[in-house]
């Protein structure tokens, strides 16, 4: 019983850790409004952290986490951060006892916002082919309870999918239910951008159980992805429908099959994200994960109509976007 007791852990006060100014941390940069369904830019806010004059003239690549709540967006965006601040390091990952820092280090002060946050310091990563570009890392939460309607939701999502370059989309194995609310979002998007494809597109299945029937990562996922936008004549012409579409939206879409990460950071309030916490296979398969995003061949940077956007660029796309839907 001594144990359990103390194994309760309660989150820090918020006071035990000021955020010193210059220090690097999540910024709001639109929030949603749950009663009057409202969306705003804090344009002074996005500003800061775009306009920023070492990277505001470098082409722009934007890689978001999307999802609900607690379905491990910023423990993703942490290890994110981990390989971008780790570069040097042959083992990025980092060591067994270091806590995981960053999208979640306010977690327990914070109530949960939707909406998007980006970290504020934007990274500039030299390109194989001898460009340098600007990072940007994104976070946008929807709500998906009965607070908030499908169409608020779907709305910030596609305020993400129209101003990222890559799109990671954590889900459980309800791809199809996701697939639907995309279409949805892809649908507001669209009518916006003269239905010029968006750019990647990743599933993230997480908790995937089944590696004996596809393999954990890049290529059971292709596989599983396959299985699920398949159309097929006997199905719902709905579905059919939610298949074909979302293979016009983006020019990539893949799927990531990604293992349980145990049951320490599942369940243990004082989970704090320590490698030592989390199962190998997760660990191998991060490992994997990561670099497919991140890792300088790998990035894409943000185009609109097909030319390459700015950081600059985006600040304007970003005030251009959000008036489409406080109208
Ligand atoms: P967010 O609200 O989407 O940003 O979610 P968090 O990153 O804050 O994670 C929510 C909870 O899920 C935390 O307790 C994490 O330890 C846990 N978690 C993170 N990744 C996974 C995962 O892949 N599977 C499971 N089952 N839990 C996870
Ligand atoms: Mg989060």
């Amino acid at each position: 019983e001594e144990v359990l007791l103390k194994q309760t852990c309660v989150p820090p006060a918020c006071e035990e850790k000021p955020l010193a100014a210059e220090a690097a941390r999540p910024v709001q940069i639109v929030l949603t409004d749950d009663e009057e369904h409202r969306f705003e830019l804090d344009e002074g806010a996005l500003e800061s952290v775009l306009m920023q004059e070492h990277v505001r003239d470098l082409d722009v690549v934007v890689v978001s986490v999307a999802g609900a709540f607690r379905k491990g967006k910023s423990f993703l965006l942490d290890f994110m951060l981990r390989y971008v601040y780790n570069q040097e390091s042959s083992f990025w990952l980092g060591k067994d006892n270091d806590p995981l820092t960053g999208f979640t280090w306010r977690g327990g002060c914070e109530r949960e916002t939707t909406g998007i946050q980006v970290w504020s310091e934007v990274f500039v990563v030299d390109k194989p082919d001898g460009s340098k570009v600007a990072v940007l890392l994104v976070d946008t939460q929807g709500a998906f309870d009965s607070q908030s309607t499908i169409k608020d939701c779907a709305t910030v999502f596609a305020l993400s999918t129209m101003t990222s370059s890559v799109q990671v989309s954590t889900c459980h194995n309800n791809l199809l239910t996701k697939m639907e609310l995309f279409t949805e979002y892809g649908r507001l998007a669209m009518e916006e951008i003269y239905k010029k494809p968006f750019q990647k597109l990743m599933f993230l299945i997480r908790d995937w159980s089944y590696p004996y029937e596809h393999p954990y990562g890049l290529e059971g996922g292709k596989r599983f992805l396959e299985k699920r936008l398949q159309v097929k004549q006997n199905q719902h012409e709905e579905l059919q429908n939610v298949r074909k579409h979302i293979h016009s939206c983006f020019s990539n879409i893949s799927c990531f099959l990604l293992p349980h990460p145990g049951l320490k950071v599942a369940t243990n309030p004082c989970f704090d994200g320590r490698l030592r916490d989390i199962d190998d296979d997760f660990k191998k398969e991060l490992e994997n994960l990561v670099p497919l995003l991140l890792s300088p061949e790998n990035l894409v940077v943000k185009e609109i109509g097909g030319a390459k956007v700015t950081c600059r660029d985006l600040v304007q796309y970003f005030k251009a976007y959000i008036k489409i839907y406080q109208g």
